[in-house]
C-alpha cells in the first residue's frame, strides 16, 4: 500500500474529490469522527516536524471545517451524546469535530475558526489542565530535551519493560519512543520526579512559541467550555496506559474525569484514550472506561480489526498537517479505509 500511496494522494483522490464522486459514496457507521491536535499557532517558527505533523495549519483547517459544512452535517457533541445514550437519530453523513490534549493554541487558534463558522467541537483535556500551571505534556517535553544531548545519566534511567524489544533501530525517535514507553510505567508521582531531574540535568530550556507547547490551564479551560465547546478526558497524565499497573490506569482514566468535572461544574461523560492506537490500550482499557462511568470512548485509529458498534472503541479520522482536503475527503467518505482493507493494510 505505501508504493500506492502516493498515486492515490496526489492523482486519484483529487480527481475522486474534484468530480463530486466522493459525494456519493455513504461514509461508514452513523457518524464520521475527525481528530486534530490543535493549531500550528503563527508565532511558532523551527519546531519539531515530528511532533508538529499533527498540528494543521489554521488556513486548512478553515478550509476543511468549511468542506464539511457544505458536503456532511456537522453535529454538535450534545447531538453525539444523545445518540449513544438514548439512541436519538442523527442526520444522514453526520461528522463530529473533536480535538485532544488541550494544547493552550486550542483556546487561542482553533476557538476563533471554530466560533466564526459556527460549529462546536468536543475537546479532550488531561487533568493537568485543571491546574493554574499545567506545563507541557511530558513526552513531548522529553522529545525536545533528547533532542539536545542524549539522556544517559545512570540516575536518570529507568526500568527496562520487560516484554520489551531491545532497544529498537537506534533512530531518535525510536530511542525515545523507547523512554516515553518506559516512563509510562512509573506511576504519575514517581514519572513527575523523574521528570524534574530530568529538566534539572538538561537545565533551563525555552521552546518558543508557548501557544505551541503550553497545555490549557483551568481558567482558558472553563473560557473554552463556556464558549460552548465540549470537554471530555483524556486520562491524568496521557500516559503509554497498556504499561500502567491496572491500578494506576483506572487512576488514569476516572481521576481525569472526577478532576475535571470538579473543575468545570459539570459532567464529563467522554474520553479518549491516549495515543488511542492498538500498541498503546486494549480490552483493559476499554473495560476501565465503561467502570469508570463513561458513555463512551474514542480511539486515534480509523479502524480497529473487526468492525464492530462498541462505544467504547469508536474510530476517528486523525488529520495531519500534510492531509491535503481532497484525502481529507477521501478518508471521511471512508474509501481510503476501504483501499487500505482490500490490499491488506
Ligand atoms: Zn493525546
Amino acid at each position: 500500500m505505501r508504493l500506492v500511496s502516493p498515486l492515490l494522494k496526489r492523482v486519484v483522490y483529487p480527481a475522486l474529490h474534484g468530480s463530486g464522486w466522493l459525494d456519493r459514496m455513504t461514509p461508514p457507521g452513523d457518524c464520521a469522527v475527525v481528530s486534530y491536535h490543535g493549531l500550528i499557532p503563527s508565532d511558532h517558527s523551527g519546531g519539531e516536524a515530528f511532533l508538529d505533523g499533527n498540528l494543521v495549519h489554521p488556513q486548512g483547517f478553515r478550509q476543511q471545517v468549511q468542506f464539511l459544512k457544505t458536503h456532511y452535517h456537522v453535529i454538535r457533541p450534545d447531538d453525539f451524546r444523545a445518540w449513544i445514550e438514548q439512541g436519538k437519530p442523527l442526520p444522514a453523513r453526520a461528522v463530529l469535530l473533536t480535538c485532544d490534549d488541550g494544547l493552550l493554541n486550542t483556546f487561542t487558534d482553533m476557538l476563533p475558526v471554530l466560533q466564526s463558522e459556527g460549529v462546536s467541537c468536543l475537546f479532550f483535556v488531561t487533568a493537568a489542565s485543571c491546574t493554574d500551571t499545567p506545563g507541557m505534556l511530558w513526552y513531548e517535553e522529553l522529545y525536545h530535551l533528547m533532542r539536545t544531548r542524549p539522556l544517559n545519566k545512570p540516575e536518570l534511567q529507568l526500568p527496562m519493560e520487560e516484554s520489551t524489544e531491545p532497544e529498537s533501530s537506534g533512530s531518535f525517535q525510536s530511542l525515545w519512543w523507547n523512554t516515553v514507553r518506559r516512563a509510562s510505567q512509573l506511576d504519575l508521582g514517581t514519572r513527575t520526579e523523574w521528570m524534574a531531574r530530568v529538566r534539572s540535568h538538561y537545565g533551563q530550556k525555552q521552546f518558543g512559541s508557548e501557544r505551541r507547547w503550553r497545555l490549557l490551564n483551568v481558567s482558558e479551560l472553563k473560557q473554552l467550555a463556556e464558549a460552548g465547546m465540549s470537554i471530555g478526558a483524556h486520562t491524568r497524565s496521557h500516559p503509554v496506559l497498556s504499561l500502567c499497573t491496572e491500578e494506576e490506569a483506572r487512576r488514569e482514566i476516572l481521576e481525569s474525569k472526577l478532576d475535571i468535572e470538579r473543575a468545570l461544574g459539570r459532567p464529563v461523560w467522554t474520553l479518549a484514550y491516549p495515543f488511542g492506537n492498538p500498541s498503546t490500550m486494549g480490552e483493559r482499557e476499554m473495560r476501565l472506561a465503561r467502570e469508570s462511568g463513561f458513555a463512551c470512548a474514542f480511539l486515534n485509529v480509523e479502524h480497529w480489526g473487526a468492525e464492530a458498534s462498541n462505544p467504547f472503541m469508536i474510530c476517528r479520522t486523525h488529520v495531519t498537517s500534510d492531509m491535503t482536503l481532497s484525502e481529507f475527503d477521501a478518508h471521511l467518505s471512508g474509501l481510503h479505509s476501504r483501499l487500505q482493507r482490500a490490499a491488506g493494510g
